[in-house]
């Protein structure tokens, strides 16, 4: 008697057709299910999918449209978890008096619920313990095993190898969950998250569209196949009062070149490069590169230009990278002259420019100017970032502005975006990256196939799944998205509520 909802970062049609023949049992399940393609939100990055899949807001609601910003100073600053104020869907939930359990879920917020979570790496309270309340590794001993890293390894090998890990150990508590909630009826709301489908295309999707027979190939196949078999289990256990939920935040594709919007920007002199540092007496002197940087800066200019030298490189790359004196391909911040600079792309995958000019009147003509030249150079659609978003409210225009930009890019599915500075716009190369759509299905045991249109194919967006959720809570909402109507029948109709105090005498056996 519960809702259970597997989340699959990166999951999507596509890479469910390319690889039918390692995940056989979705592939079938998804025929017997309501099952959608979701629009995503622009940008297609995990953070703010997932927060707009929790709160059920639009990126202009929620503000959040990357995890990180620059400040006026320049400095790199992380968006906290206070500065998103709509409410998650399972912390309502969970002020509707219904019990929970989460693992693993993308840029959650469990200082505001009371359990039960295993924490997620950009859950900001990590270093607080893996879960919460801490009894939870006594009660689901599987919880000791638990991984939520993916950073331990130097080659995509050994990456690969890393992400089969952790679906090998988290599984085991999800199981074990399952099985508990199965005998005890503990909990109302189920959600686990893998987020190794994502991973596994950063790496591999190349070489699976190009049907390589690999180490890399075999080992990612080898771990879709574990998460096929991880929907296959869960389906066969759950009960016929349970319902079944799995989606994704954004899909993945393989883009023909590269966005650089700085060179633009810098060709039309809006960017101007820093030439000078201030020493530590405060006085300005000369960047002279080492001879070293010179020579990485022109190695990376020519891995850049020719994207296939670039992904042969990645090898060779990932071994000469620890000896460096920087990372040369993923630089850290722009060496800009933030006081002659007009306009900037600040972050990488997310296509909006900064407008950096005090005056008004100054930002508002550069503003019209750039998107003139970028929708005649480069045929694509400008908007100001607060109509895209439909903000109204001055002052959450004013923290967009100041944090992310005034001037959105609408590359949907057409390139990856880069803010390198490099001397050409478009780089033609193939590269890989999330995109805008989404996997979603849900699925019910009893449902009866003559009465409920089963296997229908859905229309949706990201924000939608919040709602659908909620409405099958009973819980009132006033979401952006609208219920997709895929179950029907509400929990409070397979379960009565039950009274506070009824729980608590069920744990002390009274
Ligand atoms: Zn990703």
């Amino acid at each position: 008697m519960a809702l259970i909802i597997l989340g699959l970062d990166g999951m999507n049609e596509e890479l469910l057709e390319l690889c039918k023949e390692s995940m056989p049992y979705l592939y079938s399940l998804r025929d017997r299910s309501f099952h959608a393609t979701l629009k995503g939100v622009n940008p297609y990055l995990s953070g703010s999918s997932w927060t707009s899949i929790f709160t059920g807001k639009s990126i202009g609601k929620h503000g959040f449209v990357a995890n990180c910003f620059y400040d006026k100073e320049g400095e790199l600053q992380l968006v906290k978890e206070e500065d998103i104020t709509e409410e998650f869907f399972y912390e309502t939930i969970e002020k509707a008096n219904n019990k929970m359990f989460l693992m693993d879920l993308p840029f959650s917020r469990s200082t505001k619920i009371k359990g039960d979570i295993v924490r997620n790496i950009f859950d900001a309270s990590t270093v607080q313990g893996t879960c919460k309340p801490a009894s939870l590794k006594s009660k689901f001993p599987s919880i000791n095993d638990y991984i939520n890293t993916k950073w331990k390894a130097k080659s995509i090998l050994g990456a690969l190898e890393h992400m089969d890990q952790t679906v090998i150990n988290n599984q085991k508590i999800l199981k074990e969950v399952m099985l508990h909630n199965k005998k005890t009826k503990e909990y109302d709301l189920l959600f686990f998250q893998f987020a190794v489908i994502d991973w596994i295309q950063h790496k591999v999707l190349l070489d699976l569209i190009a049907k390589k027979n690999s180490a890399e190939t075999k080992i990612a196949k080898k771990t879709l196949t574990r998460i096929d078999n991880i929907i296959k289990w869960m389906i066969e256990e759950i009960q016929s009062e349970d319902d079944f939920m799995l989606f994704s935040d954004h899909g993945s594709s393989i883009f023909d070149g590269v966005l650089h919007i700085n060179c633009l920007l810098k060709q039309n002199g809006y960017l101007i490069e820093k030439t000078t540092v201030q020493d530590k007496d405060g006085n300005s002197k000369a960047i002279k590169y080492k001879k070293t940087e010179i020579f990485f800066d022109y190695l990376v200019k020519k891995i850049k230009e020719y994207g296939p030298l670039h992904n042969l490189s990645k090898k060779w790359y990932r071994l000469i990278r620890g000896y460096l004196p920087y990372d040369p391909v993923n630089k850290k911040g722009l060496k800009i002259d933030r006081n002659l600079t007009k306009a900037v792309a600040e972050l990488k995958h997310v296509p909006i420019i900064k407008l950096l000019e005090e005056n008004k009147e100054q930002r508002e003509k550069t503003k019209e100017e750039i998107k003139k030249i970028i929708e005649t150079e480069l045929d694509l659609r400008c908007y100001n970032t607060e109509d895209y978003y439909s903000v109204s409210d001055p002052k959450k225009i004013e923290t967009l502005h100041r944090r992310f930009g005034h001037i959105l890019i609408e590359i949907i599915d057409k390139y990856d975006f880069d803010n390198v500075i490099t001397d050409k716009t478009i780089i033609h190369k193939k590269a890989q990256f999330h995109d805008s759509k989404a996997f979603f299905l849900a699925y019910t045991k009893n449902n009866d196939p003559e009465k409920t249109e089963i296997g229908k194919r859905i229309t949706g967006e990201m924000c939608d799944i919040a709602p659908t959720v909620l409405d099958y809570f009973s819980i009132p909402n006033n979401l952006d998205g609208k219920n997709l109507n895929v179950f029907n029948r509400t929990y409070n109709q397979v379960r009565p509520k039950r009274n506070p105090t009824e729980r608590i005498f069920k744990k002390l056996k009274i």
